[in-house]
């Protein structure tokens, strides 16, 4: 056996990512695909590098096996990406639970300019929850999950829809031995003490994600009330009532005509203590989803642009003491979204079926992926799922010398729909980011093993260096 191991050959992986510290004397290692991190002195490092410059004449040695553990060698005959994509389509053809999106109506109480829907004023009625309840009673697998995120328009117009619901959802799930994962997304106007007081007796969401769009002078310009009137106020005095019910999630969507007052609104989540109450901030990036996102083409921001963006507002969270977003990002092991998962639908009212978030107030009869009969039996459109079916971003030629294809996988598979030439996927914004992120992660790592006295006062570093080092092909 160890005549077995000592004769292994090996390469390098071609996952591995190397960047300078932001303390000047380490370097940083990451691999993309088994999400191991190192932080090497500058001699140690020296060793790493002979090793993987000339990996196939590695034998068995204390520095081997750290390279194999932390998967920056790998045995030779390993094809990483073609044991990737196999894990993708074995993963995404598999059935191990079951996601619904519930567009619990199409109507929205907010006129935001950017909106990729166009709001009716449909909601789903009781038949709809019947015919939904079918379906599971149909379909849900015991001892598997259910996974319901409660989705509009703006949902909460619709709450009694999902107060009724919820109860024999429950019941369902715990007659087949399941179990069961809530989520919302609200803009968060309507979640005031009537409705706080209702959730508090339903199972408690996995998280709330509610939007804010900058500090009050963006937001009250970008998302309104159909009269006209700003939400700012109300939605954050929401969020503090909310606090402790759920994790909150906070999507701040930029685009060049709000990138400037990100820190209003940051300074506001501060003085209000929500980094202490559970409440997640993080940013996304706005984009002409649809047709109906009027004008965004010419106000959203390259890629790159929001790629800077995003880090130097995560560096500020991190000044001002909030570590919420810097875990490190973690290899998407099966599927990407909802979209491309075998059990997972999107239902919006009338029995329309779709795969995509982007569709739910889709009314075409020729985009659905399918209808709800009353009976719970579902008439699949197959024309209309084969692109979810048939959607493999391992095909892209460009991703293929890609060190951040675990992280991404090609990206939104409704962008792919989209275009006509598939040479490369939508690149996730850690091909940006990547290297400052491992910078923030290692200095909160130390700050963590500082003692209290010396964490008050944090080692003095450079503002984040930028992706300059990294070996990420554009
Ligand atoms: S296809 Fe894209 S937009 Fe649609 S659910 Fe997936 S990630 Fe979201
Ligand atoms: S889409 Fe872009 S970031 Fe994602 S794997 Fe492909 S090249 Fe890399």
């Amino acid at each position: 056996m160890r005549d077995l191991v000592d004769a292994q050959t090996w390469k390098s992986s071609e996952f591995n990512v190397a960047v300078t510290s932001f303390f000047g004397d380490e370097i940083l290692s990451f691999n993309t695909r088994t999400g191991a991190f190192q932080a090497w002195n500058k001699a140690d490092w020296a060793d790493v590098e002979r090793a993987l410059d000339a990996p196939e004449t590695l034998r068995q040695g204390p520095l081997v096996s750290l390279l194999a553990n932390l998967g920056m060698i790998v045995p030779v005959e390993r094809e990483e990406r073609a044991e990737m994509e196999q894990a993708y389509l074995r993963s995404k053809s598999t059935r191990t639970g079951t996601m619904l999106t519930i567009t619990t109506t199409i109507s929205c109480n907010f006129g935001c300019s950017y909106c990729f829907q166009s709001h009716s004023k449909e909601k789903m009625k009781q038949a709809d929850g019947d015919a939904i309840l079918r379906f599971l009673d149909r379909t849900l697998a015991p001892d598997s999950y259910l996974s319901i995120t409660w989705f509009g328009g703006e949902p909460l117009m619709n709450f009694d829809f999902i107060d009724d619901l919820t109860p024999k959802l429950l019941a369902l799930t715990k007659e087949r031995n399941c179990s069961y994962h809530p989520s919302i997304i609200t803009n968060g106007y309507l979640l005031d003490e009537r409705v706080l007081d209702r959730m508090r007796v339903l199972p408690p969401m996995s998280y709330i994600q509610i939007t804010l769009d900058g500090g009050q002078a963006s937001h009250d310009t970008r998302r309104i009330l159909l009269s006209g009137r700003g939400t700012y106020a109300r939605i954050l005095d929401n969020i503090e009532r909310a606090a402790g019910l759920a994790p909150i999630h906070i999507r701040v969507n930029v685009d060049s005509t709000n990138m400037d007052q990100l820190t209003d609104l940051a300074d506001d989540y501060f003085a209000r203590g929500l980094d202490k109450k559970n409440v997640h901030i993080y940013l996304a990036h706005t984009r002409a989803y649809t047709e109906h996102s009027d004008g965004l083409d010419s106000t959203e921001l390259s890629k790159a642009d929001y790629a800077n963006l995003s880090m130097q507002f995560e560096w500020y969270l991190f000044q001002r003491g909030y570590q919420g977003g810097l875990s490190l990002p973690s290899a998407k092991g099966g599927s990407l979204c909802t979209a491309d998962t075998e059990g997972s639908y999107v239902m919006s009212p009338a029995g329309r079926i779709f795969k995509c978030w982007n569709d739910a107030a889709n009314t075409d009869s020729a985009e659905f992926a399918g209808r709800l009969n009353p009976d719970g039996t579902l008439d699949v459109a197959q024309d209309n799922l084969r692109h979810w079916e048939d959607h493999n971003p391992y095909q892209y030629a460009e991703c293929q010398s890609c060190k951040v294809q675990p992280l991404c996988k090609g990206g939104c598979p409704w962008e792919a729909k989209k275009r006509e030439h598939l040479d490369i996927g939508d690149c996730s914004v850690l091909k940006w980011t990547l290297p400052d992120k491992l910078r923030l992660y290692r200095m909160k790592q130390v700050l963590a093993e500082m003692r209290p006295a010396d964490a008050a006062q944090p080692p003095r570093t450079s503002e984040p260096h930028g992706a300059l080092e990294f070996a990420c092909p554009d």
